[in-house]
């Protein structure tokens, strides 16, 4: 597709999960990283690089809830802002159950430690046109700074309301606040070339 926009574009597609060395290399080696992904584990791995290797991350996400409400949340990262976990967009427990084999997944889903884990989540092209929009505003901001939002805005859509969900930097966080801070090949990424489907 982006060759269909512009033919002359550099593109190195990367057919896999994110999680894994390859992709996730040469994803650390951009300037801007869009996330989009459906995962907290993968959203974990992302988060990391704009401190180690120093390219700002856009994380994107959209979520439609039973009480009709649907949300739209925009989160930036650079070294100056606070990571992932921070900004509570990551869940400890679904990292876990997300990072596990096929087998243990199924283990814990028969012991009823994974509710919802793999529940079908709907997916509303305009809600998330609307996420990618905001995203694309928040990449013109940081080549050339005009917006005053905060680093996580979130949209209520059916209300059309605002959230701006700023959190501090923990002290003592692992991620944004510590040795991984331009530590680039020095300190290994969370990456797997062996991992399970
Ligand atoms: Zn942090």
């Amino acid at each position: 597709m982006i060759r269909g926009i512009a033919p002359d574009a550099y593109v190195e597609p990367h057919v896999a999960d994110v999680r894994t060395c390859v992709p996730a290399r040469a994803i650390a080696a951009c300037d801007v990283v869009f996330s989009c992904t459906d995962s907290h584990a993968s959203r974990a791995l992302l988060t990391r690089l704009p401190y180690q290797y120093g390219p700002a991350l856009i994380d994107i996400g959209t979520l439609v809830r039973a009480d009709g409400t649907a949300f739209v949340d925009v989160r930036t990262v650079t070294p100056a802002t606070p990571c992932l976990d921070c900004q509570h967009v990551l869940d400890a427990d679904r990292v876990a159950l997300e990072t596990q084999s096929p087998d243990q997944r199924a283990l814990a889903r028969r012991f009823g430690y994974a509710p919802g884990a793999d529940a079908p989540v709907p997916a509303i092209l305009p809600l998330n046109a609307l996420a990618v929009s905001l995203g694309m505003l928040r990449l013109f901001d940081l080549l050339r700074p005009w917006l005053s939002w905060r680093d996580r805005v979130t949209l209520e859509v059916s209300r059309l309301e605002v959230m701006e969900r700023a959190a501090p930097r923990r002290p003592n966080c692992g991620i944004c606040a510590g040795s991984l801070i331009g530590a680039g090949d020095a300190v290994r990424l969370p990456c797997d070339d062996g991992l399970p489907s």
